[in-house]
């Protein structure tokens, strides 16, 4: 017996998060597109911005990050003060849960969801509560099926990861109106800026007008500022002022605040990254589609990754192996129960030619 201090029991039905890989089994370099990361860096005038403040080491940011929130409010069309910080997205998707769900209660996320929603919520004591998908897709029948007296978040991703499917604002709507008003919907918008419906305005506009509905999105992914972790919440100012009582008082950089600051101004950067994504994913789930007969094939996305499904003699397993093997490092997530598909990151055309040709060559369609 260990007299050392024993853990909650949910803390210890966590699954810890597993990220993605940067190297090879064996140590080696390799493209990394495992991580949904830019694969075309991060705007200059971003980098700019950062070096410029890494002069200012020995002071504490300010801990409201006004500034930040200000010019993401003037970006958006919305009130700073609804605005909060975090520490990447993630944080804000685990204030969600430290806030407004506890031990016994129910937090519903959809199968193959993002991997920190069942963290999040087991973290506080709560149960999570898994919808059936639909064909990989989020399915809000199912989501509302699930729900009970006991719900008191649901996540959702949209694009999801790591399925990259999209559900419209219409079945967003739907789903909003059937939940009780003292649940909180989180709409995790991590990839909004990928869409091709350049009209969605990413859950934005609910979140202006419903008290229940949390808006989440990050720097990390189109703006190319993942190591910094910068991402934001938006809701009511009720359920902001309740984050904000638990989040830790620094939690964004200096140096990080002033690069995504200068990255909202760089609208270039940002339709430039989004032009590349939307021609090479397309580009390579045409390819995928051409692997039909070797039992693959693309699940539709609208974020900057395609989930491939492996449904012949080539598994996802030996697929994911093959490719370490050529050097290119992508997502298996058996973990997630997802042990039949491959998430892989849209990246350079170099790149995104490259894992298309390891990935024929293992089909023996080389
Ligand atoms: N939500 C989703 C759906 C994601 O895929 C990610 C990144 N993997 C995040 C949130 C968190 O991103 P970050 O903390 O870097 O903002």
């Amino acid at each position: 017996m260990t007299h050392a201090p024993q853990p909650k029991p949910w803390i210890m039905a966590i699954h810890p998060y597993v990220p993605g890989r940067s190297t090879t089994d064996d140590g080696g370099k390799a493209v990394k597109l495992s991580s949904n990361e830019n694969p075309l860096g991060t705007s200059p005038a971003a980098r700019a911005a950062y070096a410029a403040a890494a002069t200012v080491l020995e002071r504490y940011p300010d801990a409201g990050a006004p500034e930040l929130r200000e010019a993401i409010a003037a970006r958006f069309g919305l009130d700073a003060a609804r605005v909060i910080q975090g520490n990447g997205s993630d944080e804000v998707l685990h204030l969600a849960a430290g806030a407004f769900a506890g031990q016994g209660d129910e937090v519903i996320f959809v199968r193959y969801g993002f991997a920190v929603y069942e963290i999040a919520a087991r973290r506080v004591g709560a149960v999570p509560v898994v919808a059936p998908d639909r064909d990989y897709a989020t399915d809000v029948d199912a989501i509302l099926a699930c729900v009970t007296d006991r719900t008191r978040i649901v996540y959702v991703a949209n694009p999801n990861n790591p399925t990259g499917t999209f559900a419209p604002r219409e079945e967003i709507a739907r789903l909003h109106a059937g939940l009780r008003p003292d649940i909180l919907l989180v709409l995790d918008q991590a990839y909004a800026e990928y869409l091709d419906a350049a009209d969605d305005d990413g859950g934005l506009d609910l979140a202006k007008t419903a008290a229940n509905v949390l808006v989440t999105r990050t720097f990390s992914k189109i703006h190319g500022l993942a190591s910094e972790r910068i991402g934001w919440g938006y809701a009511h100012a009720d359920v902001i002022a309740a984050m904000h009582r638990i989040r830790l008082p620094f939690n964004v950089t200096i140096g990080g605040q002033r690069a995504a600051i200068a990255a909202l101004g760089d609208r270039d950067f940002v339709a430039h990254t989004r032009e590349h994504n939307a021609r090479w994913r397309a580009w390579f789930a045409d390819e995928i589609g051409k692997l039909g007969n070797a039992g693959m094939r693309a699940v539709p996305s609208e974020a900057n990754f395609v989930l491939v499904v492996f449904e012949g003699a080539l598994t996802a397993e030996e697929a994911y192996k093959g490719l370490m093997a050529a050097g290119y490092i992508v997502r298996w997530l058996p973990g997630q129960g997802l042990s039949q598909g491959l998430r892989i990151t849209i990246g350079t055309e170099e790149e995104t030619r490259g894992v298309m040709a390891a990935l024929r060559a293992l089909a023996g369609q080389g």
